[in-house]
């Protein structure tokens, strides 16, 4: 049985970027530890990271006085950031650099007197970060369908949140600029989700069976096993190689294997070590 990967898959460059940051902190055992909700939407390496002494909080109150807390590579709005300065937290921020620049184009906006609109989703950590350093005529927009034309000023700035797709973030451009004199429009987007989403189909096409690896509370690695299943393919989504049974590959020749932007290589290579055993 062939064992094949997809050309992109597993940790994206802000997740990996995030984590070596915390392991190497976690390091210097002088202060207590804690990620702002999960680093990482993958158990096995919250549950590395627990072994580092990290624990995992909801709210910045929740911290005890004289800890670290570390900031999620999505980002977060001004005032969380102020509350752990103001109760004298030390705070290591592992923003994603493609998310502070988000920041910095919504800022610039701002100042420049643009009304900013952000397609994305209004409950996610990360809009809510981009929408603090947007002023008080911002609008968040889940997809083109969702513009009131009235609500609308002169001149409009438009950014997406990184993990939206191309096509909805032309679709509201496209709409904005039917209405508002002056529109600039900045394409946020990550390629890290949809490199993964296209690997992942390109594989799929060529195998018999797919696996997919990663966290099941992993929305980009669940919507790279919906791809897959799309596809036509029998597909399993597994946390780990343990999981993996025999007879799923009954008759295959071909094995396809992708990962989301959340699973750590070990968890991959462990997988392909059990497929190759086969
Ligand atoms: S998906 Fe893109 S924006 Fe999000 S953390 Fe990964 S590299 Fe950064």
């Amino acid at each position: 049985m062939d064992v094949v990967i997809a050309k992109s898959a597993g940790f994206c460059y802000g997740v990996s970027r995030a984590l070596d940051a915390v392991l190497s902190a976690a390091c210097d055992k002088r202060k207590q530890m804690y990620t702002l909700g999960p680093l990482i939407h993958n158990p096995q390496v919250m549950s590395k990271l627990a072994e580092h002494g990290v624990k995992s909080v909801g709210r910045v109150d929740e911290v005890p006085a004289g800890s670290i807390i570390v900031m999620p590579s999505h980002g977060v709005s001004e005032s969380v950031m102020t509350q752990a300065a103001e109760m004298g937290l030390e705070i290591i921020d592992v923003t994603c650099p493609f998310v502070s620049k988000v920041h910095r184009i919504v800022g610039s906006l701002t100042k420049a007197g643009y009304q900013i609109l952000i397609l994305g989703d209004q409950g996610h950590t990360e809009v809510q970060g981009i929408l603090s350093k947007a002023g008080n005529n911002a609008i968040v927009l889940s997809d083109a369908s969702d513009l009131a034309p009235e609500t609308l000023r002169k001149r409009v700035g438009i950014v997406a949140q990184t993990t939206q797709t191309v096509h909805r973030f032309s679709e509201l451009v496209s709409a904005v600029s039917n209405h508002a004199y002056e529109v600039r429009a900045y394409n946020t987007i990550c390629n890290a989700t949809s490199d993964r989403q296209r690997a992942a189909l390109d594989v799929a096409q060529h195998a018999d069976v797919m696996v997919v690896v990663g966290g099941r509370n992993s929305a980009n690695t669940r919507r790279l096993a919906e791809i897959c299943a799309e596809a036509n393919v029998p597909t399993h989504h597994v946390e780990v190689a343990d999981e993996i049974e025999a007879d799923w590959f009954e008759g295959a020749r071909t094995v396809g294997v992708t990962a989301g932007a959340s699973t750590p290589d070990w968890v991959i290579e462990a997988v392909i070590s059990t497929l190759k055993a086969m």
